[in-house]
């Protein structure tokens, strides 16, 4: 076990402490989230960031392979021997000149982190290989999650190639085919609950408690710490440079918690001498963050956050009988686990929060597919989110963007062959109708 990391709560009321050795995904004092913290003075840290790239010469070692392992030094929290890798990581920062000019942007300054490029198709596993590491460390025999689709794929994915039980719980009739083809053929043990993922999230902590199962939902501080390396990767597209802002969905607010926790570390330990600005993006139909931050005026607030605002908009949700609803299934969550974590990084990143349509979504997923990179609707959040900022001036034209595309445009076929069978939509490509002659099929092509 690593003697460089620990286990703290975030509540600056309590900070109690844990060893990484313990299994706890709340703190046991005052249930609130963890974080994995680092002593920074006794880790060898390369001097410059730069020095992370020279890793790419000895890629024949599996971990400097790994584009999460390749900056294991800033997520120091256990031995070599039990880090797991399926080669995640190998994910491109694409700049995007065609669709920085249609959002009326320098055609330069639009990158988009292609997270799809994932062995299961989606950013997920950036933590997991995180998260199944320390559980090898623990020595974990069994893993569960609650999941809208790419957490479960990912969980499968890893367990099975470690050799731990996966369980996975989802919600009735809410995840996207392609995603939950991927767990049934990695083996996962699918347990569909009569209720959402919200419902599925309360369900598997209890029974993860229960049971002694390792659970690897983004409330694992372990998993976070995986997902800072998308940050270290985007800096690295960009010749270590830092961007202006970082663009992402919002959903259990995991990644927007480690991009913030990412950044703040590196500003610490001297690694990089600003912080760039954070937009979240949440989508209408799930937008809970945006309606406490925008419209409830919440703030970190440098941990004393106001407790009472979040108590009274989870209760009228109690109250209404609210359920999210979005075609972005993967953000389709209405009580975000690492909310006051996301407040948290709002303030280190000056962040920002808004929340995009469905419509909006759709058709900049069409735009996103136009120039190549396909992705699934949660992940075009981010291109729609920027739109707005861009409409009112929160982002300049010339300011250097990097949207983060989350998941793989295979991941939700059905939301894609729906969006461009309908004529009416602004980017939609339906199929032409012609009948079996040649003539006919030539004169439609002339
Ligand atoms: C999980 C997921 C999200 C949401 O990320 P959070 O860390 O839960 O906010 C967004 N897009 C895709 C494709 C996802 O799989
Ligand atoms: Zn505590």
């Amino acid at each position: 076990m690593s003697q460089h990391a620990y286990q703290k709560c975030i509540n600056i009321d309590c900070g109690a402490e844990f060893d990484c050795s313990q299994v706890i995904v709340k703190c046991p004092q005052c249930g609130d989230l963890l974080d994995v913290k680092y002593h920074w003075d006794k880790i060898e840290l390369p001097e410059k960031l730069s020095d992370f790239g020279n890793r790419w010469a000895t890629r024949n070692n599996r971990l400097d392979f790994s584009g999460v392992w390749r900056f294991r030094d800033l997520l120091n929290f256990c031995d070599d021997q039990y880090k797991v890798s399926v080669g995640e990581g190998q994910t491109l920062l694409q700049q995007c000149c065609g669709l920085a000019q249609d959002l009326g942007m320098n055609p330069n300054s639009l990158f988009l982190q292609y997270e799809g490029m994932n062995p299961s198709g989606s950013f997920k596993d950036n933590g997991m290989t995180a998260a199944f590491s320390h559980a090898k460390m623990v020595g974990a025999v069994a893993s569960a999650c609650a999941s809208t689709g790419n957490t479960s794929a990912s969980m499968a994915l890893y367990a099975h190639s470690c050799g731990l039980k996966a369980t996975v719980f989802i919600g009735e009739g809410k995840i996207a085919f392609g995603k939950l083809s991927q767990s049934m053929d990695f083996g996962g043990h699918t347990i569909q609950v009569a209720g959402d993922f919200d419902d599925c999230m309360r369900q598997v902590q209890d029974v993860c408690a229960e049971l002694n199962i390792y659970l690897v939902n983004s409330l694992n501080p372990f998993r976070l710490e995986g997902q800072k390396t998308i940050m270290l990767r985007i800096l690295e597209g960009l010749g270590w440079e830092v961007p202006d802002w970082i663009v992402v969905p919002g959903g259990n607010l995991g990644n927007s918690s480690s991009f913030g926790k990412a950044f703040a570390e590196l500003k610490e330990i001297g690694l990089i001498d600003r912080i760039p600005r954070l937009a979240v993006i949440n989508a209408t139909g799930a937008n809970t963050l945006t309606e406490l931050v925008n419209d409830k005026g919440l703030k970190w607030n440098g941990g004393a956050y106001d407790q009472q605002i979040i108590d009274t908009y989870y209760a009228n949700l109690d109250a209404t009988g609210y359920r999210p609803e979005t075609i972005a299934s993967a953000i389709e969550i209405s009580r975000p686990v690492n909310l006051k974590k996301c407040l948290r990084a709002l303030e280190v990143c000056n962040g920002v929060v808004l929340d995009v349509t469905d419509e909006e979504i759709l058709d900049a997923k069409a735009q996103v597919g136009r120039y190549g990179l396909g992705c699934e609707p949660a992940s075009a959040a981010s291109i729609a989110g920027l739109k707005h900022l861009l409409a009112n001036g929160t982002v300049g034209k010339d300011e250097r963007v990097a949207c983060v595309l989350t998941g793989h445009q295979l991941k939700d076929p059905d939301a894609t062959v729906n969006y461009h069978s309908k004529m009416a939509r602004a980017f939609s490509n339906p199929p032409v109708q012609v009948e079996n002659d040649l003539q006919k099929i030539i004169d439609l092509l002339k």
